[in-house]
């Protein structure tokens, strides 16, 4: 299969799901769309299993125990240490080893190196990638090689390009389900993602992995420039989910604001005005337009359950005012981040149900 083909092949679901899933299980993690409803309820769970036997020396051993042998490579060629530790921790939690090669200027792709060949060469001494890329397609091209070798292993992506961040999304999910769960769970809700929709891939994969759930809107505050374009809103409402669009925070919360469940909040993402990916250091201009900030007087326009959300690093979009509010979850969503990157590891090499039965046995969940 070349790899127009192989693109090709996960723009349709079945396909994505031969390709990307083995014996029911992720393989390859490239795409928020790739999940199921089911898959999602499962990784969640796994991941509250994770997090409470994590409470006890009990626990903790059992679970440092289950990918011993495993090694993790964290292959990241844009600025990351916060999503590269978060992974790290979670190899940890379940006894793999890990490298990270966060400078690729360091590696052979700087002579020249085909994406495919790198890998290639990786799978020799690892069991599973994990990447990070400013070009869309890049984990998707070394999934690609990766399955015509003959050691083909696990690429995860931890943010392609502009398009995705599906393990970010992932991590959202299960703080929405968590924060909301007192309150009948994420189905029927109203979700407002805010900010740089064009180019902050946390928020398009969290959009994608909403239309999962059968929630009631997802509505757009965004400056024009930075609107999510056609196809994912066609995506959206082909799932049967109102779709709003705005380009003006206060008047929509003046509107709206007492119907919204959840708040995204994201950065303008500037280090894209140049193109690459890179970060910009335009020292003072750094930051988003009034349009676009929750400003602390709108308080009285959402309701004190709505759950405010960020995927970091804020800039000036989501000032610290806000953090006495009580669905305020930020901090939440760093620490999920690890319990949820564990839970994947462990679906992805097989210790998922080993998990879920200990935690079951146990009276955890
Ligand atoms: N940390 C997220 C990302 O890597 C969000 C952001 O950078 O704004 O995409």
């Amino acid at each position: 299969m070349s790899f127009e083909e192989y693109k090709a092949a996960l723009g349709t679901s079945a396909s994505r799901r031969a390709l990307l899933f083995r014996d029911g299980r992720p393989f390859h993690v490239l795409l928020s769309q790739q999940f199921s409803r089911d898959d999602l309820i499962h990784l969640t769970d796994t991941a509250t299993s994770i997090r409470r036997l994590d409470r006890h020396r009990d626990g903790r051993d059992f679970l440092r125990g289950l990918l011993r042998g495993i090694r993790v490579m964290n292959l990241f060629a844009q600025p990351s240490t916060r999503t590269a530790e978060s992974f790290i921790a979670a190899a940890d939690k379940l006894g793999a080893t890990t490298r990270l090669v966060a400078d690729i200027r360091t590696s052979s792709f700087s002579k020249g190196e085909t994406v495919e060949d790198s890998v290639r060469t990786l799978s020799s001494f690892f069991d599973t990638i994990v990447t990070r890329h400013p070009e869309d397609d890049f984990a998707v091209r070394a999934a690609w090689g990766l399955q015509r070798s003959s050691r083909p292993i696990p690429v995860v992506s931890a943010g392609s390009g502009k398009s995705q961040h599906v393990t970010q999304s992932l991590l959202d999910i299960y703080t929405l389900r968590y924060s909301l769960e007192q309150r009948g769970g994420i189905d029927g809700r109203t979700v407002l993602l805010v900010g740089d929709i064009l180019r902050n891939r946390a928020a398009r994969s969290l959009a994608y992995l909403l239309t999962k759930f059968d929630v009631a809107r997802v509505d757009f505050v965004s400056a024009k420039n930075y609107l999510p374009e056609g196809g994912l809103v066609q995506y959206i409402e082909k799932h049967g989910i109102k779709v709003g669009v705005d380009d003006n925070l206060e008047s929509y919360l003046k509107r709206r604001g007492g119907e919204v469940d959840a708040i995204y909040m994201t950065r303008l993402q500037q280090e894209w005005d140049k193109g690459d990916g890179q970060p910009t250091a335009k020292g003072g201009e750094l930051g988003t337009e009034d349009a676009f900030v929750l400003k602390s007087e709108f308080r009285s326009l959402i309701r004190e359950d709505c759950v405010l959300m960020h995927p970091l690093p804020r800039v000036n979009e989501l000032p610290e005012s806000w953090e006495d509010h009580p669905g305020f979850v930020v901090w939440r969503q760093v620490r999920n981040g690890m319990w949820m990157r564990a839970a994947l590891f462990a679906a992805i090499h097989g210790a998922d149900q080993e998990i879920r039965a200990r935690a079951v046995r146990l009276g955890l969940v």
